[in-house]
């Protein structure tokens, strides 16, 4: 079963979902989108479900004031690149360009361009990270894909093929080093071990600092809509 509860004044939308290994009703909100999300067992029924998401009201309305604003793409608005934040303007003609700390983007479809833009420049600066963290350790590496991903970073599959968000050009460039750091080590042992965190710590001495940065600030670069 799926459904949605509307919730109070302003509405909110619960989304429902079944799921066989709940053991107990779970509620949460998405960082991501701002979306709340109620996990039932299977044999919970709807009216249980009803009565909890109205006992944690208060607390739904708080995380959701809680949740970073979403930038929206309007002249003025604050983009983060390579860990600066940069104001937006539309400008007539040209693509995306960077001048001084202000990031011009031509219009129609500024978010589409800026979109594209931002895949390119994650592209650049995460190529030369793998090339040269997998040299360090002398592994081959496969392909690099960006994705607009929200529950990971990046990931490492079994045959050496890469994928990351192309949100991270947005972090500090340290930030990105370490997911690329992170991924590469993945392509010596394909588990977060001890030995696996020593040799993220041989790439990469202060990786720990950049890895905390991400859990702290990855929700606000999410937090810019692109529209798509
Ligand atoms: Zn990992």
């Amino acid at each position: 079963m799926s459904g949605v509860l509307t919730l109070g004044t302003p509405p909110i939308e619960v989304r429902l979902k079944r799921n066989a290994r709940a053991r107990r009703l779970t509620l949460r909100v998405s960082q991501a989108d701002g979306r709340a999300t109620l996990t039932m067992p299977k044999r919970a029924s709807l009216r249980e479900a009803k009565a909890f998401v109205i006992r944690q009201e208060d607390w739904l309305r708080q995380q959701i004031a809680r949740l970073p604003a979403r930038a929206e793409l309007l002249d003025g608005a604050e983009i983060p690149f390579r860990g600066q934040m940069l104001t937006l303007r539309t400008v007539a003609g040209r693509s995306v360009r960077i001048n001084g700390m202000v990031l011009e983007v031509a219009t129609p479809n500024p978010a589409a361009r800026l979109r594209a833009f931002l895949k390119l420049q994650a592209r650049n600066a995460l190529l030369p990270a793998v090339e040269r963290y997998a040299g360090q350790i002398g592994r081959p590496f496969g392909r690099i894909t960006l994705r607009d991903t929200r529950s990971r970073w990046g990931s490492c599959t079994s045959d050496g093929n890469l994928m990351f968000s192309w949100r991270l050009v947005m972090a500090p460039p340290a930030v990105l080093d370490y997911v690329a750091a992170h991924e590469v080590a993945h392509l010596v042992h394909m588990n977060h071990s001890a030995e696996y965190w020593r040799l993220v710590a041989d790439m990469m001495p202060d990786y720990a600092d950049h890895r905390h940065w991400l859990r702290e600030n990855g929700a606000k670069l999410h937090s810019v809509d692109f529209g798509a």
